[in-house]
């Protein structure tokens, strides 16, 4: 029985201490030295004792302990080898538990789910180092991998870029990625009390549930989203028109938003995924059928 708990903030010093550890502010090292979060972070999640969890930069092991105690395998990917030691230390009474050492932007997951789950699905849960919030999710979306759910402590305000409907202050291009991929919530918020060290900001845990996906041609549909946000406050025709890259024949635009019954006068931050999603549609239609000429958006 296991009944040693890291998160105590004496523990966590003593800890690195022993082992002379210093954080490095360039990998996102805050600590999580509350108990409470851990617990709610592994509850929101929804992780028992069947499921799989894939956690990214256990640190020095505080949340991975928690999740080892109630899923029936955890595979932790962490990229300072300088954490070995202390990880063979703090997760040793775990059977259910292995730490890959890498970068999780350069390793294949893939491979790694296959191996490590028997391609059974899992769950991503993680506190992620905030420098490479969106590019960890990017590869988590984009390569078709078996994930259910992504529950991640995140920064307060890309938790609210993550989460934001269409109209609101917060929407960005970004909302719109995570939506076409996954309905995200925020679960709740986190002070910047509870890691070691105190980080500048405050954060809070996003849930990603992938339970969706749209039938159409992602790079146009990314494309188009890309040059709508590039100039957010203009109008989406005037957007669209003059981004870089794009067909800049504004009458054929003018009639593809029409038929996408979208008022070209309408700004970025206004139209919902599906009206993107309906846009994207017609616009490759459009391209099919010759509507924009021969050149193509990509
Ligand atoms: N999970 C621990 C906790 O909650 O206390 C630590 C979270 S800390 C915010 C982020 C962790 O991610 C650090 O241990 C850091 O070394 C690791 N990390 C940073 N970049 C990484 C990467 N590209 N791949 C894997 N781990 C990374």
């Amino acid at each position: 029985m296991h009944d040693k708990r890291l998160y105590s903030p004496n523990q966590i010093r003593d800890i690195l201490e022993q082992h002379g550890f210093n954080f490095s502010k360039a990998l996102g090292q805050n600590f999580l030295i509350d108990g409470n979060i851990v617990r709610k972070i592994c509850d929101a999640a929804g992780v028992d004792e069947n499921t799989n969890v894939l956690e990214i930069g256990p640190g020095i092991g505080t949340l991975t302990e928690e999740l080892a105690m109630n899923a029936k395998k955890v595979v932790a990917i962490e990229l300072d080898e300088r954490l070995k030691p202390i990880l063979e230390e703090t997760l040793r009474d775990f059977e259910n538990v292995n730490v890959i050492y890498g970068d999780c932007l350069k390793l294949d997951l893939k491979e790694i789910i296959e191996r490590e789950f028997n391609g059974e699905r899992i769950s991503v849960v993680a506190n992620l180092p905030y420098y490479v919030t969106t590019p960890i999710l990017e590869k988590l979306f984009e390569n078709d991998l078996p994930i259910d759910s992504i529950t991640v402590m995140v920064q307060r305000e890309v938790a609210m870029r993550m989460t934001a409907q269409a109209g609101a202050k917060d929407y960005s291009s970004l909302s719109v990625f995570v939506r076409f991929y996954s309905e995200p919530k925020i679960e709740f918020k986190v002070p910047n009390t509870v890691f070691m060290p105190k980080p500048k900001v405050d954060s809070a845990v996003v849930k990603m549930e992938l339970n969706k996906s749209y039938d159409v041609d992602k790079e146009l549909f990314f494309r188009i989203v890309k040059a709508a946000f590039s100039k957010r406050r203009k109008t989406i025709i005037n957007a669209l028109s003059s981004y870089e890259g794009i067909d800049k024949d504004k009458q054929s635009i003018k009639e593809i938003l029409y038929i996408a019954d979208i008022d070209e006068n309408r700004r970025a931050e206004d139209l919902t995924i599906e009206e993107y999603i309906n846009l994207t549609k017609i616009w490759d239609m459009s391209l099919k059928v010759g509507l924009l000429g021969k050149k193509r958006l990509y």
